[in-house]
């Protein structure tokens, strides 16, 4: 799999329903860049390595890592490339702390994640379930420290060609990277051309703040992405992106369908996030923490657009109800 000029791709199997997430190596000039990692497993390390010998490098060429986002398909390898390879990393700096393992950010997020499940209204077992899905990613994942935070603006150090994005949303420490000279993009997960990206709930990172509202980030930064010039995406799963323009406007409008179902179903009396995710995603409780985050994601938004409000009931369950006539929203 290749690319533009200076982008090489190689596609790195995963052990999950995604199937293969896309890496991507910068090299266009002295300085060789790994965009992504793919996760810790020995068919991914396997399947790098191959990658790589076809464009006559091996892990030990690699002086910089750069990761779009903490998810472990992306960043999953990176204590062992670094071993190998002793690169830097670079990332967001909300990724830092995701990737080191630390025992007691595990154990904030998964009291996050319990109390919300459960103001949610999913039952504690499956409360559990969902954390338990979300806990297991972390077997794939190494112990990771990045050296170089980037941010919006910031060119790719030994790439100056290369221009950071963020792009929250998915996650919130989500980069993309953009080239104007050509109009090439790199997209990590921030628009994946056949399915559309889960912005995944996550706690804020500080603990003490409101938990950020992801699907209203993430409307953001996909129009923000939208509004670039550019006329090839290279994504961290799939097929590149054409057409943009085309993709985001269905995305953007696929939620406002999604969102507009919701309101219906509140007004019939779905009043509860567990009972509204439950019936609009029957037969995938074995992706719970994805189908909570889809739905809870649409819930906030409504929100803040003032079409529903909350309330706590007795036992602690947030309560929808519809307050205002949806417009369209975009
Ligand atoms: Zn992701
Ligand atoms: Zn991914």
């Amino acid at each position: 799999m290749t690319a533009t000029k200076g982008v090489h791709g190689i596609a790195i199997p995963t052990p999950w329903l995604v199937g293969d997430v896309n890496v991507y190596v910068l090299q266009d000039g002295e300085t060789v860049t790994l965009v992504d990692t793919g996760p810790q497993t020995p068919e991914a390390e396997a399947a790098l390595s191959a990658g790589l010998a076809e464009i006559g490098l091996t892990v030990g060429d690699i002086d910089q890592i750069l990761l779009t986002h903490f998810h472990v398909d992306h960043s999953g390898l990176v204590e062992r490339l670094v071993k190998q390879c002793g690169a830097k990393v670079f990332a967001h700096p909300g990724t830092e702390r995701l990737i080191q393992k630390n025992q007691a950010v595990e154990a904030e997020r998964k009291t996050f994640f319990l109390d919300l499940y459960r103001s949610f209204g999913l039952s504690d077992e499956d409360g559990l379930l969902a954390y338990e899905q979300l806990a297991d990613y972390q077997d794939y994942m190494g112990q990771g420290h990045v050296d170089v935070m980037l941010a919006e603006g910031d060119r790719v150090p030994g790439h100056e060609a290369w221009e950071v994005l963020y792009t929250p949303g998915h996650s919130m420490d989500h980069l993309s990277l953009y080239r104007a000279e050509d109009g090439v993009m790199i997209l990590g997960d921030h628009v994946i051309k056949h399915i559309s990206s889960n912005a995944m709930i996550e706690p804020p990172a500080d603990i003490s703040q409101p938990r950020p509202r992801t699907l209203v980030l993430y409307r953001e930064a996909l129009r923000k992405v939208a509004a670039i010039d550019w006329h090839i995406g290279y994504t961290g799963h799939g097929e590149p992106v054409t057409g943009h323009r085309e993709l985001i406007e269905k995305r953007l409008r696929d939620q406002e369908r999604r969102a507009a179902r919701i309101v219906e179903m509140v007004r019939e009396g779905r009043t509860t996030g567990a009972r509204l995710c439950l019936a609009m995603f029957p037969h995938h409780r074995n992706q719970l923490s994805l189908i909570v985050s889809e739905t809870l994601g649409h819930l906030d938004w409504l929100v803040e657009e003032g079409v529903l409000a909350v309330e706590d009931d007795q036992s602690g369950i947030v309560q929808y109800r519809v307050v205002k006539e949806m417009v369209t929203c975009s």
